[in-house]
């Protein structure tokens, strides 16, 4: 659990440097830490070191660890894959949902956030090179369906993530990344008025994420070490 703190440390230090690099405040990145496969106990301590968001792919896997964790205030990002019958749970148990890529998911999470609750802050995921049988909309139907996602009443549309294809060498990733930032630039819709986030960059690729803009990074081995296949 130490070595969690020591390895926060040396990510933040990055986060700053890379930020210092293309003249940006380290606090405009948002580290969100990615806990898939780990306990409640390694969320415990990455939450003693200041980590406030925590990112979690599997439903069934996450539902144990928020109720295990509910005397911290940490900020639930669901990450992973959505099937419809998924949404009514996703939609009490967590604050962001990053991975909407189809109306009728967002229209069902929009319906089941509890009227008592914030709205639900979303993003939408983007197949930004056009890999097939991937998840994520296409960058030209981006404005479109951005648009019909904003008249949902209980969803707060904040822009747009996504995971590329795997690259061997971090710059490699450069390209996607400024082709995110550009539709993230060009597709705000028209009356949206949170959309502030662009959610792209992980353990491998995160500081040339944060030079090519990203505001939120997904950052999973890099804090809690390898995960067991
Ligand atoms: C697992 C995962 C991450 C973190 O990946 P690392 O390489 O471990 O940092 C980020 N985003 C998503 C969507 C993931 O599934």
């Amino acid at each position: 659990m130490h070595s969690i703190s020591n390895h926060l440390a040396s990510i933040r230090e990055r986060i700053a440097h890379a930020a210092q690099r293309c003249g940006r405040q380290p606090e405009s990145v948002r580290l969100v830490a990615v806990s898939k496969t780990r306990d409640s106990d390694a969320i415990r301590a990455a939450a003693a070191a200041g980590v406030v968001d925590i990112g979690e792919n599997y439903l069934g896997e996450a539902v144990p660890k928020i109720d295990a964790l509910g005397d911290l205030a940490l900020c639930w990002h669901f990450i992973g894959a959505i099937q419809s019958n998924k949404t009514r749970d996703i939609a009490r148990c967590f604050q962001w949902v990053q991975t909407v890529d189809r109306l009728k998911i967002a229209q069902r999470l929009s319906d089941q956030r509890a009227p008592d609750a914030e709205p639900l802050d979303v993003l939408i995921q983007i197949n930004i090179d056009a890999q097939p049988q991937k998840a994520g909309i296409a960058p030209g139907a981006l404005a479109e369906f951005a648009a019909l996602l904003v008249t949902l009443p209980r969803l707060r549309v904040r822009g747009i993530m996504t995971i590329p294809r795997p690259e061997p060498d971090s710059d490699a990733q450069r390209p996607a990344f400024r082709r995110m930032r550009a539709l993230f630039e060009t597709a705000r819709p028209e009356a949206c008025t949170h959309w502030d986030t662009l959610s792209m960059g992980m353990t491998d690729d995160f500081e040339v994420a944060i030079e090519e803009g990203a505001t939120m990074i997904r950052i999973g081995t890099g804090i809690f070490g390898p995960r067991r296949p």
